[in-house]
């Protein structure tokens, strides 16, 4: 890419200091993805991807960023922005919109309540979990939600695939919209019911109800724009409501499952309009996030479940956040029939069933070599006698892997690892879930060595 070959020696060196100095997920959220050079004597250029990762780092992490001038690079520099944005490039169409103070609504205002009843409840911040796989969307959607149609992000336009929190980020907005300003109108609608709703109103002869209906509102959230596409009528009616709402300075937010540029059958004068602001996505959650969602789901049921199975869930499912709910809600009822608990072996069975195709067999034996070779040990140390920590610690994340990745019972496990006893393999079970519980570095080491002997 153009901003790699920009990117200086001076940019890095200052990188890395910032790096250990925040948090691992802010970083690689808002500033792994720049790249900078010094411009001249006095300015220091920061190539970022778009306008609303330069309002943040100016906003959040400026002071930092002028620190590691001077402590790396031994002087000060002003920082000048470059948004390399290419989705923007036919912003200049705009002119005629471009955004000055709010001018007046053309309608008095109502209450927003009536405007919002589809918005779930079950769909608010609070419950949204935030990790490396979102967190620029949920930071934009926070933006807009504090301050509907006066930042840049106008629309907001949030893709990703199919389960990954678009709807469940776009009603987010919605509520808090409506709880933070009780004056401001929210109308959530998905893009087919914008269709349905015009189509009723031009076959009753009721437009002008329509139009009052998307226009006369603070906030219009459009789910699943992708969908706007055929019927020329509608999109020239989503058009003229997105060019009205834009110029009096409302905000729009929209989702789909693609970037813009990339839904088909929409005319490009509205593929242009939803790169005008923010386009930001959301990418399938990491193992850490999955297990944050699994364990808030349940927090909020008040069920509790054993960490091992918690864990079985978020490494089976892995690119659909209702799926991974699906899946958890599916061993729940199972257990609540059956009158029973869940405990690992049974959610590998019902797992097992639920996904028959997504683990390859696994044997002890190919999980101790593996083990071994991550460890740097010879795989015959897994069934020695011998024990340094530094074995005993690999020998206990085979034991550990043998049990969470194969059917095999402790005992057999107990026996492929030098005829050691059942209460061994539980025990070395036990010390590599709570290590990986409080140590980030060692569980990613293991997600590492799963994600290979599974992949
Ligand atoms: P999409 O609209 O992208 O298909 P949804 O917003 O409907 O996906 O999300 C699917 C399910 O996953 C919903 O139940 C939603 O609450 C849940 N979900 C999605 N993202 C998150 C998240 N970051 N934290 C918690 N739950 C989430
Ligand atoms: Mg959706």
């Amino acid at each position: 890419m153009q901003t790699e070959q920009v990117n200086s020696k001076q940019w890095k060196d200052c990188l890395k200091y910032m790096s250990v100095r925040m948090k691992e997920q802010s970083f690689n959220t808002w500033l792994k993805q720049t790249s900078g050079t010094p411009a001249d004597d006095n300015e220091f250029l920061l190539r970022v991807p778009n306008q609303f990762v330069a309002d943040w780092i100016n906003g959040h992490f400026g002071d930092l960023i002028n620190e590691a001038f001077r402590e790396v690079l031994g002087r000060d520099y002003a920082i000048r922005y470059e948004v390399n944005d290419n989705g923007n490039e036919d912003r200049q169409v705009s002119i005629n919109f471009e955004k000055q103070e709010p001018a007046h609504s053309p309608a008095p205002k109502k209450t927003n309540t009536e405007g919002t009843p589809s918005l779930s409840q079950r769909y608010r911040f609070n419950s949204f979990v935030v990790g490396d796989f979102n967190q620029m969307a949920h930071a934009a959607s926070l933006a807009v939600a504090d301050a509907p149609g006066i930042t840049r992000y106008n629309p907001l336009f949030i893709y990703g695939g199919t389960g990954l929190g678009k709807t469940h980020l776009l009603q987010a907005i919605g509520h808090r919209i409506v709880e933070q300003f009780p004056n401001k109108r929210v109308f959530y609608a998905t893009s087919e019911k914008f269709t349905s709703d015009f189509i009723t109103s031009i076959s009753e002869g009721a437009v002008s109800r329509f139009t009052r209906m998307y226009r006369d509102v603070d906030a219009l959230l459009i789910d699943d724009i992708q969908f706007l596409t055929g019927k020329e009528s509608t999109q020239e009616q989503f058009f003229h409501t997105f060019n009205s709402l834009y110029h009096y300075g409302k905000q729009i937010v929209l989702t789909s499952d693609r970037p813009p540029r990339e839904i088909k059958d929409l005319e490009e004068r509205l593929l242009s309009r939803f790169s005008w602001g923010l386009v930001t996505d959301l990418q399938a959650p990491d193992l850490e996030s999955r297990m944050a969602i699994l364990y808030k789901k349940l927090t909020s049921e008040g069920i509790s479940l054993p960490d091992d199975v918690v864990r079985l869930v978020a490494d089976t499912v892995t690119t659909n956040i209702r799926e991974l709910e699906g899946t958890l809600i599916r061993l729940l009822a199972y257990a609540s029939l059956k009158k029973t608990t869940v405990d690992l072996s049974l959610a590998r069975k019902l797992l097992s069933d639920a996904f028959p195709k997504q683990k390859k067999q696994l044997t002890i034996s190919s999980i101790q070599k593996m083990t071994a070779e991550y460890f740097d040990i010879d795989p015959t140390m897994m069934k020695a006698k011998k024990k340094t920590s530094h074995i005993a610690l690999a020998r206990q994340v085979a034991m550990y892997l043998s049990r969470s990745l194969t059917n095999s019972s402790l005992k057999v496990i107990g026996g492929e690892f030098g005829g050691r006893d059942h209460t061994t393999v539980i025990h070395a079970c036990d010390i590599i879930s709570k290590k990986m519980a409080v140590e980030p570095a060692f569980r990613e080491r293991i997600d590492q060595i799963s994600a290979s002997l599974l992949y």
